[in-house]
């Protein structure tokens, strides 16, 4: 699928249906990701607010929000020491008088008129003595009996803002844009499913969404919009698989099986019933016609390395190259050696290719890898750069896969004829996203960790509790063994988060640790000086090592055992979960202290506490999902996905469902979309801008 080119019509149209929005209101719209009528539409409320009582003036209570209606006695208009303008309205009914308050809102003076009728929402107050409201919401009450209430006197949506837009200019634009565009609002799912999952029509769900008149109403309307996101998001995913079928099968590995089974026992343990069930799945894509495509996901220190090692070894036992590529060069050395300690005693050389290596010895390995004497190839981007071909490219390994974008991925499969593809991945996805954003992939899974490993006690340490902390550290190392401070990366220009973390070393090195040899790495070091650091650490010359998230990825130093994690609160649970993945992997007790700070509110402490209860990561991803939601969890918005707006594949389980069957359904009677059942979907995905015509991914 390809790029998105929105054909839909441009927000800046529907703005005009107000009077005074310009250009400007537009641009705060873009802002919102609004764009166009469409994205309008699917901007949903992020809350309600229940105005369809209506209380009698004599009845309004001081502190709650009340909704009314009077007539206008009395409006005045003043400043106040120059600058701020105030204008006052006496509003009556009935029962009794109330004082309204609009602040700088002076133009108001010109829209009430003593005599005509309001509807207010707000809160009663007590000011100098006198009962006043202020700054409530209000409607003038128009003659005709027709008039639909917009904010006030009935569920009131509750928009996502930006700064330069208010509530009551987006409620209205909503609303206008309704009007004027219902009647074009089509059904974009198949018959089948409307019919047989009985879910609303899509205006009506619209409608339903943003100005529900009951709870029965919201509640269809939005089981509608998320089942339509789920169905629209498998859709695009298996379209994807679907099209890859369609291109010239991958060529079936011939295998012997004689290195494999050398390398077997050569290992010093056993695998796991997991990783040989992995690799039985791997032996069967590799030799069978549709090929490998597979997702790897297992938990930090579950042993993917040996499973891709032999996914590789594999493609170089049928006579053809195998790649490894991984995000950091630092890991990119590691896996190196690591493969290299594997193969290198069979004869199957490792070639090692990251972009900070001298011009002249590129080259050499350009070479290498184009005559197909590089076996092996383990490097980082570098990989799929312009200059490097290979002679024969049978298997591809992509680590972290998260790191890495769909156009990578494409990138690195692209250096060989419809290579094997394995990507892995440590962030366990939950069971339920799995099935939506994956759906390209295979799946398997390693969910038993080699025998002997412990789970990582985990605590959260409040400040004053550090100097125990340190007490402990300083034990353990004395006992020969490591510890990690990690300053995770925060933004994107590294810089600040790079000053803490130096200041942090000297504070350390130069404070309760001054007599312990301490290291630094961070990202902003040449890749040599960072391999110099990491080397001093892996063999024990420094003992501690105070780093920004490059270590986060995949370092394996056995001796390791302590993980201290500054600001956890910052950071996503599985994050955190991988972070302490680092440490305890040599056999012995891990420790991961979370250092927080006073400000720290309760809430997120809580959230931390997760990671002391549970050691499992498929449970700790599930907790992340539920508490950030999808988008959050992803990090960066996947390229050519539908965006989930609405749906959490975390909690709305039914809905997953009921889209997964209707999908499959769907392209079970009509794998080309065509038909017309089908039809709404080709409509919308094309209105949407996703090309069904273009190239595949992979
Ligand atoms: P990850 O899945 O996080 O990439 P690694 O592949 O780095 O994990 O494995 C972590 C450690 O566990 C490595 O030292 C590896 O040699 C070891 N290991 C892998 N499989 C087993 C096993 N079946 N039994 C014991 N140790 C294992
Ligand atoms: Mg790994």
């Amino acid at each position: 699928m390809g790029e998105t080119k929105k054909t839909q019509r441009d927000v800046s149209d529907v703005c005009r249906f107000l009077k005074g929005v310009g250009p400007a209101r537009a641009e705060h719209l873009r802002r919102l990701g609004i764009e166009t009528v469409d994205d309008l539409l699917t901007h949903f409320p992020r809350k309600y607010y229940d105005r369809r009582n209506l209380t009698k003036i004599g009845d309004v209570k001081v502190g709650d929000e009340s909704s009314f209606t009077g007539q206008i006695l009395s409006v005045a208009k003043r400043s106040i020491r120059g600058r701020r303008s105030m204008v006052t309205a006496a509003i009556a009914d009935d029962t009794g008088v109330v004082q309204v308050v609009w602040f700088n809102q002076p133009y108001l003076a010109k829209i009430l008129r003593p005599g005509s009728e309001l509807i207010v929402t707000g809160e009663l107050s007590y000011y100098r003595g006198a009962r006043q409201i202020v700054n409530p919401e209000f409607e003038v009450l128009e003659k005709t009996l027709d008039q639909e209430l917009l904010h006030t006197g009935r569920i009131v949506p509750v928009y996502p803002l930006t700064r330069g837009l208010s509530q009551r200019f987006l409620r209205e634009l909503i609303a206008r844009t309704l009007d004027a565009y219902a009647g074009t609002v089509y059904e974009n799912l198949p018959d089948s499913l409307i019919k047989s999952a009985s879910v609303v029509s899509r205006v009506d769900a619209l409608l339903g969404v943003h100005f529900p008149l009951d709870r029965t109403e919201y509640e269809r309307a939005v089981n509608r919009l998320k089942i339509e996101e789920l169905f629209y998001l498998q859709l695009a995913f298996s379209l994807h698989r679907l099209q890859r079928s369609d291109r010239p099968a991958r060529r079936k590995l011939a295998i012997e099986y004689g290195l494999w089974n050398r390398f077997l026992a050569s290992l010093p343990f056993e695998l796991t019933g997991a990783q040989q069930r992995v690799l039985s799945d791997i032996r069967s894509d590799l030799e069978s016609d549709q090929g490998m495509h597979r997702l790897l996901q297992g938990d930090v220190g579950s042993g993917k390395t040996v499973v891709a090692g032999m996914a590789m070894l594999a493609a170089v036992e049928a006579g053809k190259q195998a790649a490894l590529m991984v995000p950091t060069e630092i890991l990119a050395g590691q896996h190196a050696s690591t493969l290299s300690e594997f193969f290198e005693p069979l004869g199957v050389p490792v070639t090692f290719l990251i972009g900070s290596l001298k011009a002249g010895e590129k080259r050499r390995i350009h070479g290498d890898i184009a005559n197909g004497s590089a076996r092996i190839v383990v490097g980082t981007h570098a990989l799929i750069q312009e200059g490097v071909e290979f002679n024969d490219l049978g298997v591809v390994v992509v680590d972290e896969q998260h790191r890495f974008g769909v156009r990578q991925r494409a990138a690195l499969l692209g250096k060989g004829q419809s290579p094997h593809m394995l990507v892995m991945t440590a962030t366990p996805i939950p069971r339920t996203l799995a099935l939506t954003a994956y759906a390209d992939l295979d799946l398997s899974v390693i969910d038993e960790m080699p025998k002997g490993r412990a789970p990582v006690k985990t605590g959260v340490v409040p400040p004053d509790r550090r100097d125990a902390m340190i007490a402990f550290i300083r034990e353990q190392v004395a006992g020969g063994f490591q510890a990690y401070f990690l300053y995770p990366l925060i933004d994107d220009t590294e810089k600040q988060d790079v000053e803490a973390a130096v200041s942090a070393y000297e504070e350390l090195s130069n404070g309760a640790l001054s007599d312990i040899p301490v290291g630094m790495l961070h990202g902003r070091m040449s890749y040599a000086e960072k391999d110099a650091a990491m080397t001093a650490f892996c063999n024990g010359e420094t003992r501690v090592l105070v780093a920004t998230t490059v270590v986060e990825v995949g370092v394996h130093v056995p001796q390791a055992t302590i993980m201290v994690i500054h600001h956890p609160e910052r950071f996503g649970l599985s994050q955190i979960h991988q972070l302490r993945g680092r440490v305890g992997r040599g056999g012995q007790e891990g420790y991961c202290f979370l250092l927080v700070n006073e400000g720290v509110p309760q809430s997120a402490r809580e959230r931390l506490d997760v990671l002391v209860r549970v050691s499992d990561g498929f449970e700790i991803a599930e907790a992340d999902l539920r508490i950030r939601g999808p988008g959050e969890f992803f990090g960066v918005r996947q390229h050519g996905v539908p965006a989930l707006k609405i749906a959490n594949p975390a909690i709305d389980r039914q809905a997953v469902e009921v889209a997964r069957r209707h999908v499959k359904n769907l392209l079970d009677t009509a794998p080309r979309l065509e038909g017309r059942d089908a039809a709404p979907c080709r409509r919308y995905l094309s209105d949407i801008g996703v090309d069904l015509t273009s190239h595949t991914i992979g």
